[in-house]
């Protein structure tokens, strides 16, 4: 979502080197972000405060002599980093009243907030700029890299004869983003009957839904949730013929590298966190209650999810790898 603003920051001055300070499991993402100079850990955990530590790390950063800090998050604590690092040029939202710790404030229009690809993109400008188009983005991956994925699960190199489809089944945010289980297990045979390799991918807490996809139809996939780190998940999707996903980072991710995606929406919207490539193919029934964003389905039916069906999604899947029925 942030990677456009990047982008659009040495659009407008190709010079520009831009580092990124981001938590510890974001790191290999900005390492494959072309626009990024060096991704700095912050060791903060989320929600903790640590004022000394933020103290620390703000002046051990201002020998660097940073021109500006874009802050991103709206919470007060993510200010504070570069203030105490004497950034002289601050900009982000109000977010948590952050008069001061910041001096470029933009507003939030909260009665039509946009999509957060704009959100982040407007911090390009300043406050009441128009806004510019997106920069398309991508991420880079390395042949190495995605060797060494391969080899430490000892997988076989997807090819044009051996075609790997990866789904992605968790959401982070709640049961209501994911497709349901056995719709999943039933894509997973259809692919399987179709040629593809199919693997599982997510993270250490989609392992149990990847186990229950093969309790639903054992053997028709590869669990590699939890199996990855970031890093080689993101080299290992660079290699997939096709990829569906549920509205998750993952789905982004596969996006970003450009891969053939169906794009799984229910109690989420297509329009707020859209995959950002032509080659995504979105799936969404807009029903009445849709979007409700809530984690589980207030309604109890969840039919904006389980009236997707495998049969239609596995036809998009095709379609999307560029294969016939
Ligand atoms: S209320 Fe509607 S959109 Fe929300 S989870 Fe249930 S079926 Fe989906």
């Amino acid at each position: 979502m942030a990677q456009p603003l990047l982008a659009r920051l040495q659009q407008v001055r190709a010079d520009l080197a831009i580092d990124v300070l981001a938590p510890k499991w974001v790191l290999p993402l900005l390492q494959r972000m072309p626009e990024v100079g060096e991704a700095i850990e912050s060791p903060f955990g989320h929600g903790e405060l640590n004022l000394r530590g933020r103290w620390r790390l703000g002046r051990s950063l201002a020998a660097r002599g940073y021109a500006q800090a874009i802050v991103l998050p709206n919470t007060l604590k993510s200010a504070l980093v570069p203030f105490f690092a004497d950034i002289p040029v601050r900009s982000g939202y109000v977010g948590e009243s952050r008069y001061g710790l910041l001096n470029i404030l933009h507003k939030l229009d909260r009665k039509a907030p946009p999509p957060m690809v704009q959100r982040y993109l407007a911090l390009a400008g300043r406050p009441g700029d128009p806004l510019p188009e997106a920069p398309q983005t991508r991420l880079a991956v390395s042949g190495a890299n995605l060797a060494r994925g391969l080899d430490q699960l000892a997988l076989q190199p997807p090819s044009h004869t051996h075609p790997v489809a990866i789904l992605c089944p968790g959401a982070e945010y709640g049961p209501a983003k994911r497709w349901p289980v056995e719709h999943y297990a039933e894509l997973a045979g259809k692919l399987g009957s179709a040629g593809f390799s199919v693997w599982l991918m997510g993270s250490a807490a989609d392992h149990p839904v990847g186990e229950a996809i093969l309790a639903a139809r054992p053997g028709c996939a590869l669990n590699l949730c939890g199996r990855t780190d970031l890093a080689s998940a993101i080299d290992l999707i660079s290699a997939a013929r096709v990829v569906i996903s549920n509205d998750s980072g993952l789905m982004h991710i596969a996006a970003a590298l450009d891969r053939p995606l169906v794009a799984l929406f229910g109690s989420s919207s297509p329009k707020h966190t859209p995959p950002r490539s032509g080659k995504a193919r979105v799936q969404y029934l807009a029903l009445e209650c849709s979007p409700c964003f809530a984690r589980d389905c207030p309604l109890g039916h969840f039919r904006c999810m389980r009236d997707l069906t495998p049969e239609r999604v596995f036809g998009e899947a095709l379609a999307a790898a560029g294969r016939d029925r």
